[in-house]
């Protein structure tokens, strides 16, 4: 089954709702496989989303990251990479589908409570940067 790389921003954690975001996963057929809190370096998130390091919005980004903790999460089910996306909503919550994370809970385009992985390369990619194998049941 796929797995993929879920994370509660600072934004969700600080909104007291990482028991919501992890029963609507639950709820939508992922499991956890690896859970982990964390308080990211400005250096460890800038490693994290260095694919955006040309965007306009990467230091920004990056600060948001590493600002407070954030929830690291092994998501597991058939089509997980997909489903995560579906259940979380569109990047900016304002054109997020009724009923998604975003739509419910985000309040800017870069807060947006939940990150998730996009295809199974970056997936494997963003796991292996928080998890090792032995962290992963
Ligand atoms: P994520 O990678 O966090 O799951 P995503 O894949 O929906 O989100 P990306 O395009 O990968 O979106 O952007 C990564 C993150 O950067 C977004 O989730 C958001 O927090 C922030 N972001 C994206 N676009 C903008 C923007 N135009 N302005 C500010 N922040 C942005
Ligand atoms: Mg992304």
């Amino acid at each position: 089954m796929e797995q993929t790389l879920s994370i509660i921003k600072p934004d969700g954690v600080k909104k007291n709702i990482i028991g919501e975001v992890i029963r609507r996963f639950e709820a939508n057929g992922l499991t956890v496989k690896a859970m982990r809190m964390l308080h990211m370096s400005k250096e460890e998130a800038q490693g994290f989303y260095a694919v955006h390091k040309e965007r306009p919005f990467y230091d920004s980004l990056t600060d948001f990251m590493c600002s407070s903790p954030v929830v690291v999460m092994v998501l597991q089910g058939e089509n997980a990479i997909s489903l995560n996306r579906t259940i979380m909503g569109a990047t900016n919550f304002k054109e997020a589908d009724e009923g998604t994370i975003r739509r419910d809970y985000a309040t800017s385009v870069e807060s947006n409570i939940v990150h998730g992985s996009d295809a199974p390369e970056t997936a494997a990619w963003e796991i292996a940067y928080f998890f090792s194998a032995l962290d992963i049941m």
